[in-house]
C-alpha cells in the first residue's frame, strides 16, 4: 500500500528545507510536521469494503468485493472513479485514491481524493446484472457517498452508463436532495457535462502538446543554456516527426491518439497502438480515425487479425501486443493500466519521452531508473486530471443547474491545465528534479499549508 511513498517523502524533505515553506513554523517542530505529513498522506482516512450481493440472471446469487477508499479530504469533499476490472483489490484502490488526493490538488480543484472498485471483469455480465451491481453499490455505501461528502466518476471498465445507473439509484434514495452533483461522468441527457468523455484524453495529449512546442518555443534561449537533462531530451526532439506508440486504445488511448494525429504542427507519426488482444502495427503511420472507426463499430476492439485489416481497408500489420513497450519510438502513451514498465521491461524501453495517462503506468524502480538516463515522464497526476477537472466542471453545472456549452468546457479545461504547467514546468527546466516529483513537491506543499491553516499542524 505504500507505493509514492518515497517520492513523497523526498519532496516533503525538499519542501521542509526550504525556510519560506511553512516559515511559522518553529525549527523544533518540523521534524514532527514531517513525520504527521507522511503518515498523513501515506495513510486513508477511510477504507470501506462490501461484498455485493447479486441475483444473476440464472437465479445464482454471487458476492462481489466492492470498496470505497477515502483517501484525504483536507482540500474538500472525497472525489474520484470507481473501478470495474478483476484484478482490483483493496491495495490497488487504496494508492488510486491516494493519487487522487494528490491529482485535485495539483490542479486546484476543490476536492479531495478516494477510489472505488468492484472485482469483476464486466465483459462477463449482462447489462441487467451490471444495473444491479452499480445499484447495489450505491445502496451499500449510501451513508459515504452524496454531492458534499463523496462524489465518484468513471474509471476502468465504466463510463456514462454506470454513472447514470447509480446516480439513478442515488436520487431514489435521496428524495428532495439535489442529486445531480452526486455522480459525474453521466450522460449528457442526465445532467452530464459536454467534453466530459473526450476531456481525459485532450488533457493527455494537451500537456504533451504545450510543452513540447508552446513552453520550449517559448523559453528556447534559456532552456537551451541550461544543462538540465530533461530540457536537453526535449530540446532534441523539437520540430521533428516524432514516431509515437499508444498502449490502450480505449477512450482515453483512442481520444489521446486522435488529437496526436490531428496536431499538424508537431508533425506526430502513430506507428502502433494496442489494445487488450493485439498491437497494430504501420510504418509510416496508422490511419487512426479509421481505427477509431473500426472499434465503435467491433466492441471497442481493435482488428485481430489479418483478415479483419484487409477486409477494413486498414494499412497495417498485427504484432504480438506486449511488444509496443519495446518499439524503437520517440514518445510512449501509457493509456492501459498500471505497472506496464517494470524492472523486467525497463532496459528495453527506447522512447524518450512518456506519457502517463493511465494512473501509475510505470514501477517505483523503473521510474527512477528512467528518470536517471533523462528520460522526460509527463506523470499521470498532472497528464491524465483532464477527466476529473471536467467532473469538476460536471459538479458546479449540476449544482447551479447552468449548463456551458463545448468549446467554453475546453477552453475552460486547457486553461486549468496550463495554469498548472506554468507553474511548474519552469521551475522542472531549472532544477535537477524529474517532473513527477516537482508535481508533488507542489501539490504536498498545497495540501500542507492547508493543514496547516486548519490548524491541523504544530
Ligand atoms: N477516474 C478518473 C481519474 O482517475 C476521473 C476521476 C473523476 O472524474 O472524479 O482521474
Amino acid at each position: 500500500m505504500d507505493k509514492q511513498q518515497s517520492i513523497i517523502e523526498e519532496s516533503l524533505t525538499a519542501l521542509l528545507e526550504d525556510e519560506s515553506f511553512l516559515p511559522d513554523l518553529k525549527e523544533q517542530t518540523r521534524d514532527q510536521a514531517f513525520k504527521s505529513l507522511v503518515s498523513i498522506l501515506s495513510t486513508p482516512n477511510h477504507i470501506h469494503k462490501s461484498f455485493l450481493r447479486v441475483a444473476l440472471e440464472n437465479g445464482m446469487i454471487i458476492r462481489v468485493p466492492a470498496f470505497r477508499v477515502q483517501h484525504n479530504d483536507t482540500v474538500g469533499p472525497y472525489k474520484g472513479g470507481i473501478r470495474f476490472h478483476e484484478s482490483v483489490n483493496e491495495g490497488e484502490v487504496a494508492n488510486l485514491a491516494k493519487l487522487m488526493t494528490l491529482k485535485n490538488a495539483l490542479h486546484e480543484l476543490p476536492f479531495g481524493g478516494a477510489k472505488g472498485g468492484v472485482v469483476i471483469n464486466p465483459r462477463d455480465y449482462s447489462n441487467k446484472e451490471l444495473n444491479l451491481i452499480c445499484k447495489t453499490y450505491v445502496q451499500y455505501f449510501d451513508d459515504i457517498l452524496g454531492p458534499s461528502k463523496d462524489i465518484p466518476a468513471p474509471d476502468v471498465g465504466t463510463g456514462e452508463r454506470e454513472m447514470d445507473w447509480m446516480m439513478g439509484e442515488y436520487k431514489e434514495n435521496h428524495p428532495g436532495e439535489e442529486y445531480r452533483g452526486s455522480f459525474t461522468g453521466k450522460s449528457i441527457v442526465n445532467g452530464g457535462s459536454l467534453g466530459r468523455r473526450e476531456a481525459t484524453g485532450k488533457g493527455v495529449y494537451f500537456t504533451f502538446r504545450y510543452m513540447m512546442h508552446d513552453f520550449l518555443r517559448e523559453n528556447k534561449k534559456w532552456l537551451s543554456e541550461t544543462d538540465n537533462r530533461f530540457a536537453k531530451t526535449a530540446l532534441a526532439h523539437e520540430d521533428q516527426s516524432l514516431r509515437m506508440a499508444v498502449q490502450g486504445f480505449g477512450n482515453l488511448g483512442s481520444v489521446a491518439a486522435l488529437e496526436a494525429y490531428k496536431c499538424d504542427y508537431l508533425q506526430n507519426k502513430i506507428v502502433a497502438v494496442s489494445d487488450q488482444n493485439v498491437m497494430v502495427y504501420h510504418e509510416e503511420g496508422l490511419d487512426i480515425p479509421a481505427l477509431v472507426k473500426y472499434t465503435e463499430e467491433n466492441e471497442g476492439e481493435l482488428p485481430k487479425t489479418e483478415e479483419d485489416l484487409q477486409n477494413s481497408d486498414i494499412k497495417a500489420e498485427i504484432k504480438e501486443r506486449d511488444d509496443l513497450l519495446e518499439l524503437d519510438v520517440d514518445v510512449l502513451l501509457l493509456a492501459a493500466l498500471e505497472d506496464q514498465i517494470h524492472m523486467d521491461n525497463v532496459e528495453n524501453i527506447k522512447a524518450k519521452l512518456i506519457i502517463e495517462g493511465a494512473n501509475g503506468p510505470i514501477t517505483e524502480d523503473a521510474d527512477k531508473y528512467l528518470a536517471d538516463r533523462g528520460i522526460l515522464i509527463v506523470p499521470d497526476i498532472l497528464a491524465n486530471a483532464g477527466g476529473v477537472i471536467v467532473s469538476y466542471f460536471e459538479w458546479v453545472q449540476g449544482r447551479d443547474t447552468q449548463f456551458m456549452d463545448e468549446d467554453e468546457i475546453y477552453k475552460k479545461l486547457y486553461k486549468k491545465m496550463k495554469h498548472t504547467m506554468d507553474t511548474i514546468y519552469p521551475q522542472f527546466f531549472g532544477d535537477p528534479f524529474p517532473l513527477r516529483q516537482n508535481c508533488y513537491i507542489h501539490t504536498v506543499m498545497k495540501i500542507s499549508t492547508i493543514m496547516y491553516r486548519q490548524g491541523k499542524l504544530y
